[in-house]
């Protein structure tokens, strides 16, 4: 690759990782609006809509689903905002995955285990059997990026089930917007992290 092209890969890195920030303040402004038609008690009558009243919604100080306890954490510090409503939406979105059997989580946990294990036998290889670095890198550089990439049609996936609610729950127009442009710019974030890496794993390997 020749000079031309690293610069223009830097310079794309660049453009992704301030978008990222900028995405990440966005995130943070919607996290103060708090919205006053959701609360606590409409968090039942919500997944009974969904039919996934078999999930037990946790609130705490992260977002999250585990499709294994059937658990789905709703960070709630700052209140029912626009922000954790729509990170509620996208964790019934990957619980909906769940119930429609999609196979999707499961193939992300099975990524993330092969990405862990993979590493861990590498470095291992490298350490004990002196395998080239390089090599070493590439190997690992390739199970993270088919890890995040899944990682992205997953997601990608989530967010779709989560615009899908916004119809059933009472959001004014202009947070009906709002709430869209998070879930979009939630697969965004994913996808910049992807290009980043992969970035970084190509002028490394240069
Ligand atoms: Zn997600």
């Amino acid at each position: 690759m020749d000079q031309t092209a690293a610069m223009i890969l830097i310079i794309f890195s660049v453009l992704c990782l301030l978008l990222h920030i900028g995405l990440m303040v966005y995130w943070h402004w919607t996290n103060k609006k708090t919205v006053p038609w959701f609360g606590r008690d409409d968090i039942d009558s919500h997944l009974n809509v969904l039919e996934i009243s078999d999930v037990t919604v946790f609130l705490i100080n992260k977002n999250s689903f585990s499709p294994f306890a059937k658990r789905i954490n709703m960070d709630t510090r700052k209140g029912f905002t626009l922000y954790s409503v729509t990170s509620f939406l996208h964790e019934c979105g990957h619980a909906l995955q769940e119930k429609d059997d999609s196979g999707l989580t499961r193939i992300r946990t099975f990524t993330y285990a092969m990405q862990l294990l993979g590493t861990i036998g590498i470095l291992a290889s490298t350490i004990v059997y002196s395998y080239p670095i390089h090599n070493a890198v590439f190997f690992i550089g390739i199970l993270i990026v088919i890890h995040y990439a899944v990682t992205v049609m997953n997601e990608w996936d989530a967010n779709k089930k989560a615009r899908k609610q916004i119809s059933i729950l009472p959001f004014s127009p202009k947070e009906r917007i709002q709430c869209m442009i998070l879930t979009h710019s939630y697969t965004l974030s994913y996808m910049n992290l992807l290009t980043l890496f992969a970035i970084c794993f190509i002028l490394f390997l240069l």
